[in-house]
């Protein structure tokens, strides 16, 4: 199971399997039938559509690929779906033989093969690969809008044959017409009219990676499911069901459960899909197992005659059967090495959560925290933390290229995104694809982005005297020419602070000196009509120095991590903040050097005793600054220091008199180690040494209750 706090789309697959054995077991048949209707003819309704989103979203939206690749992706899992039919048909066969359900023709066959299926459950799997294909081939030449609009026509046609037969047939051409697609097909449930409307919704939500919030998709979801069984109880009332499969509001319940999904938090774990496929294959073969063991008299009333207890035995055969095979099945793939085997970083979602807590007392009410999670936040991992960001109520975020903005759009973020630096114009296009926000570094820039075809969304930078990014404070013609382009739609401005971290006289003077020249441009724009927006200005050091301060926004990054850009700086305001970020390897070798043996390359550690010395698999190429030789490290809560030249993947460190063996956890970074040590180490700041940290070290979210250890 994958650590990463993720969405609850695969917990949906394994609920939704069961709603499909709930609709086969009539679960409350003996309590309610109109519960029973309600339950397995209406919401268990949305388990199949559900799935198609789900394909639609993984399997038919575009990535960055080649057509190539795309092709050869979409033919794998077309091949991979085929198989498990195969097997499917093989598996029920001896029941088709028994049941003497295989009379018919040719073209019957072929029927039963690609649209009915060869058991009542088994048209799902013709049916998602039809689907998928049509979908695949009419993407090529529709536009979005035409594809789903094609969707909506079939899916209509599909109803006509389902739910609302009943006003078909009394319209005399149009019950003609179905009597000829019964030729055809028996009913609308296939791959040609139920299944490319919501394969198309999926693959659009992903495409246009329109997610909706929580409380929208809870609302909107709940909604829509008193109005689905409203349908339902009138059309069953109504007597116009030919079938109960389909309903008009399947496509907006759908949609909106698929949204909550997405949104609501959860584990992404690749054994539930399997597990949940599983189940829909094997639970008709476990209710005839149930109904088998039932022709012994004396158990007849309890396992067949009562619903409840058919449905209970029949779903704890189906899970416990498919949870172990694919338990069976992962026994025998190859084996992918354990995070936790070198040298890897944690990350505490609570020290998160107390240091946004934290700085949030500190701000005057009504201005919120922007996350900054540029250089993958500070080198924690910058999914993982915008992640928990959002969970904590951060809806704005600030990164420093359009490729970290994109990547994190693909991750599912969906707050507001800034981007604090240079986008060429050939990536323009991405800011509107992904709806980030791009900042106006002078005026020249905002007549690059004035010239492209769409409007962007921009924030303006102001240089108030750090000489960086942003127009000039002073020249308030240029701003203005800013304020008049017409293909911005500007929304913000920010200047920023270089040096609110230091309390020296002249440091702070220069600071006021800077807001002030930002409050005059927002004066003067207000004088003349023009609406700066947002406004923003201090980043960490200017919340924890002038607090005092009112903006909209600050932009915070390193004071949400919990470190502190230099060790003992002093700050106006005194607040603890706790370190996100644990730094551990563990020890791959021990070895005891007579004196005056050497360590390392060039030889630079001299024994001067009988030296204990442990290896320890990271180096500078894990971000292990060479320069750190002689930095502390923790084991056992005692302290060993690094000696000799740190190599590019490993290190030694001095364990004599220190109780130590192999295998056994280092810390290089943590509560009581800070950062902030390797940054004066290294004559730099935290800031630094962290977004230093490479790729080659996993990031492992810890779980809660581990946190605090
Ligand atoms: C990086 C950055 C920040 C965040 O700074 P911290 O000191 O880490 O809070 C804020 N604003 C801008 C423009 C930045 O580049």
């Amino acid at each position: 199971m994958e650590q990463n706090k993720g969405n609850s789309l695969d917990r949906f697959r394994l609920i939704a399997a069961g709603l499909v054995i709930a609709n086969h077991t009539s679960l409350l048949a003996l309590i309610s039938p109109t519960a029973d209707f309600i339950l397995t003819r209406i919401l268990a309704r949305l388990a199949v559509p559900f799935f198609f989103l789900l394909t639609g979203y993984f399997v038919l939206s575009r990535r960055k690929e080649s057509a190539l690749d795309r092709r050869r992706r979409i033919y794998r899992w077309c091949r991979h779906i085929l198989m498990l039919y195969g097997i499917a048909i093989v598996l029920y066969f001896p029941i088709n033989l028994y049941a003497k359900q295989l009379s018919g023709n040719f073209l019957d066959w072929i029927r039963i093969l690609w649209i009915d299926g060869t058991f009542y459950h088994l048209w799902y799997f013709p049916a998602v690969l039809i689907g998928v294909v049509l979908v695949n081939e009419l993407d090529r030449f529709l536009s979005p809008k035409g594809l789903w609009l094609i969707g909506l026509v079939l899916y209509c046609l599909a109803l006509g044959a389902d739910s609302y037969y009943g006003l078909v047939s009394q319209i005399s051409f149009l019950d003609q017409a179905y009597d000829q697609l019964f030729l055809l097909m028996e009913s609308g449930r296939n791959g040609f009219l139920f299944a490319p409307l919501f394969l198309i919704m999926g693959k659009q939500i992903k495409e246009k990676r329109s997610q909706l919030s929580l409380v929208q998709a809870k609302a909107g979801l709940t909604v829509c499911l008193l109005l689905l069984i409203a349908e339902g109880l009138i059309l069953h009332w109504l007597g116009w069901q030919r079938f109960d499969v389909m309903y008009g509001m399947l496509i907006p319940t759908s949609y909106f459960l698929f949204q909550l999904g997405l949104v609501l938090p959860g584990t992404v774990c690749p054994s539930w899909r399997r597990v949940s496929m599983l189940v829909y294959l094997l639970h008709p073969m476990m209710i005839l197992v149930v109904r088998l063991v039932g022709k012994i008299p004396a158990l007849h009333s309890i396992l067949v005659e009562n619903n409840l207890i058919l449905f209970l035995l029949t779903a704890m055969l189906s899970y416990g059967t498919s949870f172990f095979l694919v338990w069976a099945w992962k026994q025998t793939r190859p084996l992918s090495p354990s995070q936790k085997g070198r040298s890897w970083i944690e990350i505490n979602a609570q020290a998160l959560r107390h240091n946004i807590e934290t700085m949030q007392q500190l701000l005057p009410s009504g201005c919120k925290i922007m996350g900054v999670v540029k250089a993958q936040a500070y080198g924690h991992g910058g999914e993982m933390i915008a992640k928990l960001m959002e969970q904590n109520g951060i809806d704005f975020f600030a990164v420093a290229t359009v490729a970290e903005a994109v990547e994190l759009r693909e991750q599912g973020i969906i707050g507001e995104i800034l981007i604090l630096g240079y986008t060429a114009p050939e990536d323009f296009p991405c800011l509107i694809q992904d709806n980030l926000i791009q900042t106006v570094l002078d005026l020249d820039y905002a007549r690059l982005l004035n010239r492209f075809s769409k409007k962007i969304r921009v924030h303006v930078a102001i240089d108030t005297g750090m000489h960086r990014l942003g127009e000039d404070w002073h020249d308030f013609s240029s701003i203005a020419e800013i304020w008049a382009m017409k293909s911005l739609k500007i929304e913000g401005i920010f200047t920023h602070l270089c040096v609110a971290d230091s309390l020296a006289k002249e440091d702070q003077e220069f600071t006021r000196l800077q807001i002030q020249r930002f409050d005059q441009v927002c004066a003067q724009l207000k004088k003349n009509k023009m609406n700066p927006g947002i406004r923003h200005v201090q980043s960490s050091y200017g919340v924890l120095n002038y607090p005092d301060l009112h903006y909209d926004y600050v932009r915070l990054g390193i004071a949400l991590l919990g470190t502190h850009s230099q060790n003992d700086l002093q700050t106006r305001c005194r607040i603890s903040l706790e370190p996100v970020l644990t730094l551990k390897t563990r020890i791959a070798a021990i070895k005891t050097i007579p004196e005056g043996d050497t360590v390392g390359y060039g030889r630079t550690f001299q024994a001067t005793k009988k030296t204990r010395i442990a290896v320890l698999p990271i180096g500078y190429a894990d971000g292990l600054d060479r320069r750190l030789s002689g930095l502390s490290v923790q084991l056992h809560q005692q302290q060993a220091k690094i000696i000799g030249r740190i190599c590019m993947d490993q290190c030694m460190i001095d364990v004599t008199g220190i109780q130590a063996a192999c295998g056994e956890e280092v810390i290089l970074i943590g509560p009581d180690l800070p950062a902030a040590q390797w940054a004066e180490d290294n004559q730099t700041i935290t800031n630094e040494v962290l977004s230093r940290l490479s790729a080659r070290l996993p990031r492992i979210l810890l779980p809660s209750n581990e946190n605090k250890s």
